[in-house]
């Protein structure tokens, strides 16, 4: 069987901190080596696109300037991402685009942003200006997946109220500076911190992506359906990684 993913970056001319591009680049390497077709469309500000037509759709990280300036055109989609929601397709959400799927997001300045509202979690400010920075290991569990993700945080934003996060941290801060835990994750949305860019550090991630939008046409497609990959050099750097940071 022919399979293909069809994925939405958004935004994608100005929420792409810290490599997030990468992201992308290496789910299509993955896809690629694998005879999975991958299509990259990306929706700007204002771009009419329909939104639950996609298999994946994708929301980096940005600096408060840049979600202030989306902002708007983001919840002008609440519906038709409701609706891509309730259709299946998968969401990956890094930091900035990951804060504007909760309540809201208070910036450095002390506005206000509202977010979509789609989750419980809101967003508040760090005091006095201070930032979660640095590398972060988690615990997670991703369906049946267990693995150790790892990546790098750069967040003034605490994010608090999350009733599913997607792991226990293990070195850094993760939602907030006491949270203990990082992230999003309910089988449908994948929120995090985790910038680095995050696939390309963490493969078991990248194939679970993979899957979770390949699930959206082909319902009872596994992760273990996926051909196996040689990762010689991420599994290298991810154990130098590990030892570097003092994580079992
Ligand atoms: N501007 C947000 C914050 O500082 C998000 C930053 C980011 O995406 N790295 O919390």
């Amino acid at each position: 069987m022919n399979y293909s993913i069809n994925v939405c970056w958004m935004y994608h001319d100005i929420m792409d901190l810290y490599g997030d591009k990468g992201n992308m680049m290496v789910l299509k390497k993955r896809c690629e080596d694998r005879g999975i077709e991958f299509n990259l469309d990306t929706c700007g500000i204002q771009e009419e696109k329909d939104l639950s037509t996609y298999d994946l759709i994708f929301l980096g990280g940005g600096a408060d300037k840049e979600q202030i300036s989306l902002i708007p055109d983001l919840l002008s989609r609440k519906d038709n991402l409701q609706k891509a929601m309730d259709e299946n397709t998968f969401i990956l959400l890094i930091c900035g685009g990951y804060q504007l799927f909760g309540q809201y997001y208070i910036a450095a300045d002390g506005s206000k942003i509202n977010g979509l509202g789609f989750y419980p979690y809101f967003t508040d400010t760090g005091e006095q200006g201070k930032r979660c920075i640095g590398n972060i290991v988690i615990d997670a569990k991703l369906d049946d997946l267990e693995t150790k993700i790892i990546g790098f945080e750069n967040h003034g934003g605490q994010t608090r109220n999350v009733n599913s996060p997607l792991g226990k941290v293990l070195r850094g801060c993760g939602n907030s500076f006491d949270a203990g835990y990082e992230g999003y994750y309910d089988g449908k949305i994948l929120g995090t911190y985790l910038h680095g860019p995050l696939l390309p550090k963490n493969p078991e991630v990248a194939d679970f992506v993979i899957t979770k939008a390949l699930q959206k046409r082909n319902r009872s497609f596994s992760y273990s359906d996926l051909d196996p990959i040689d990762n010689p050099f991420e599994t290298k750097a991810r154990e130098v990684l590990l030892q570097r940071f003092q994580v079992k």
